[in-house]
């Protein structure tokens, strides 16, 4: 795009009401003082995910135009219902997970009304995206980011590199995401099977907002910024990384209350417990076991479950290697 003159600014995007009620995005746009790609970051695609919204706050008061080649533009709380709604997972008013519904429908629930609006004004108009996550209000996780692999070799590329220069270690290799651009699921997929190299982030775990996954995200960013040349100084990238192959996601036998028996980050053999469940009586139902040698990514911590959401992740390391 030209270059703008510099500068910061603040803009709503609406979504008008539908089928239900309306809801407000609120946008940051960096307009840097040379040309450069244009970089999306999305904050709050789940409303109860706190570090990378304030992530998006702290890295608003740093950012300079003045020394910024290209265009920043934040989404600083996707899913408005979800965080003033206090909801892990779904939405309060009609009941879906805003990044299973990308890239959205103009004439769907609030949630799809989103997704269509992020879609068409900030994805289709980026060049890389970063989707910004954590462990939601009920996951206990330490932090890593999918790198998602298609088999397009230019794309896989620039993905990985985007992996390193975020800077945490753990890295999860995700093959299973899909390739058709009008059933894109996840925001981030939205961007990639556009062509627009991308990644999701996790940094942070239980609905607190403790400084440290705030700081994580935030260096990451600038670590992007860097590695895009969007900025002249920044945290290198990563020479090292553990490449996490395969993950597996635990989901839950039964419905009832859930007693975590390992920490995040924590290593476990196959077959070692992960967590029990029992009736609202107290007897117990049901036993998870890792099903693969790896390290807990995160694991559910509070004691509501629902038969068939996850309990948790296992990732088996793969050594330093990037995968092929
Ligand atoms: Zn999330």
């Amino acid at each position: 795009m030209p270059v703008e003159s510099p500068r910061i600014e603040s803009r709503i995007i609406e979504v008008p009401a539908g089928a239900d009620s309306a809801t407000q995005i609120p946008v940051t746009t960096v307009y840097g003082a040379r040309p450069g790609p244009v970089l999306a970051l999305i904050a709050g695609n789940h409303g109860y995910e706190y570090p990378p919204i304030l992530a998006l706050q702290k890295f608003r008061e740093q950012v300079d135009p003045d020394r910024l080649s290209g265009t920043v533009v934040m989404v600083h709380v996707a899913n408005m219902p979800s965080f003033l709604g206090r909801t892990v997972y779904f939405s309060p008013i009609d009941g879906k997970n805003l990044n299973r519904v990308y890239p959205g429908r103009i004439d769907g629930t609030v949630s799809e009304r989103i997704a269509f609006a992020i879609t068409k004004e900030v994805i289709e108009k980026s060049d890389y995206l970063l989707d910004l996550h954590c462990g939601d209000g009920n996951e206990s996780l330490r932090p890593y980011v999918y790198q998602t692999v298609t088999g397009r070799a230019e794309m896989d590329a620039a993905i990985a590199e985007l992996a390193l220069a975020f800077g945490i270690d753990h890295i999860l290799v995700d093959r299973g995401r899909p390739a058709d651009p009008a059933r894109s699921l996840y925001c981030s997929t939205t961007a990639i099977t556009r062509g627009k190299p991308a990644m999701t982030v996790e940094s942070g775990y239980l609905g607190t907002s403790d400084p440290q996954s705030v700081a994580q995200i935030v260096e990451g960013i600038r670590g992007v910024l860097f590695h895009l040349k969007m900025t002249d100084s920044g945290p290198a990238p990563l020479e090292r990384a553990v490449y996490l192959d395969p993950t597996v996601v635990i989901t839950s036998p039964e419905t009832g209350i859930l007693y975590p028996k390992v920490e995040r980050d924590q290593t476990v053999s196959k077959g070692a417990v992960l967590a029990e469940i029992t009736d609202f009586f107290g007897q117990r139902t049901a036993v998870v076991d890792a099903p693969i040698d790896g390290v807990v990514l995160y694991i559910v911590a509070t004691p509501p479950i629902t038969k068939g959401q996850p309990i948790g992740c296992v990732g088996t390391p793969r050594g330093a290697s990037p995968p092929h």
